[in-house]
């Protein structure tokens, strides 16, 4: 899973009233022209997001206190975060549509981009995950099932149909950086690419992995619980800085010694532990 989450978009928290349960999820697409331009570069993707975000608090009709959808899901297989888990959705038609159903939508469109590719629906597959492990029912349903609409298109709508199933192929997601088992090496950490990383990624949320050791790195902050599984997401943002600087705390560091930038010593002691090795 790859979530790019509010935060990481820089918005605060959701000001869309709670909607703990609900019988499912529908699943949108934009209506409007998509630039193809989307497949190419993954910051257009952040860009629309947050231009839809802008145009639905701009929209004094619907009066929405948010982004109208829970989630989208990018041709990158990036799952954006929306209004999130346990909040009411604005965009399903009318408040009863909106209490029965959370949304998510595809970042497809009418004409330009209309086919959603796998890795979009992979990430539409995460979302419709996260919202049943925190109050969706089992439902799957597109926005015109119980409102007038052509959303959400044609070649979403019949993914839908099929019960949205996961692709089988997901070439978009890293392997995880697992390490030591019988007869193979051990993952080894490359210090120098990890602290630029480290140094990069916060500015870079949502681009493709800088550097494929931040996983192995990320996965050790998981099993210290220090970092939740959901971040572990291969970029070393803001969350993994955070979650590394409660690491070297907990390893007796303090002020600019736990700034959360990796260090060749808590680092190995990391490695030891989790199974990686450290090179410098
Ligand atoms: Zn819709
Ligand atoms: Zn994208």
């Amino acid at each position: 899973m790859k979530l790019v989450t509010r935060t990481a978009l820089g918005w605060p928290v959701s000001a869309a009233p709670s909607q703990p349960t609900a019988k499912g999820v529908k699943v949108h697409y934009l209506g409007s022209p998509v630039s193809t331009k989307l497949l190419a570069d993954h910051k257009e993707c952040l860009a629309l997001w947050k231009d839809i975000r802008r145009s639905h608090l701009a929209n004094k009709a619907e009066g929405y206190s948010d982004v109208a959808y829970n989630y989208a899901g990018c041709p990158h297989g990036y799952l954006l975060e929306g209004r999130g888990r346990g909040r009411r959705t604005g965009a399903n038609g009318n408040q009863a549509l909106n209490r029965a159903h959370y949304a998510i939508v595809g970042l497809v469109g009418s004409s330009g981009l209309t086919e959603p590719p796998d890795a979009m629906l992979s990430a539409i597959r995460d979302g419709i995950d996260i919202l049943r492990g925190d109050g969706a029912g089992k439902e799957i349903k597109g926005h015109r099932d119980g409102h007038a609409t052509a959303c959400p298109g044609g070649p979403l709508y019949a993914w839908v149909q099929k019960g949205a199933p996961r692709p089988a192929v997901d070439d978009d997601e890293e392997k995880p950086a697992t390490g030591g088992g019988k007869g193979q090496a051990k993952p080894v950490v490359d210090l120098s690419q990890l602290v630029a990383a480290a140094r990069s990624d916060p500015a870079k949320k949502g681009t493709p992995v800088t550097y494929a050791g931040t996983k192995t790195v990320e996965q050790a902050l998981v099993k210290e619980r220090l970092l939740a599984k959901g971040l572990a997401d291969g970029h070393f943002g803001s969350a993994t800085v955070a979650a590394y600087a409660r690491l070297q705390r907990r390893y007796g560091y303090t002020g600019r010694d736990a700034d959360g930038i990796p260090g060749k010593t808590t680092l190995t002691r990391l490695g030891k532990a989790h199974g990686f090795t450290v090179k410098d």
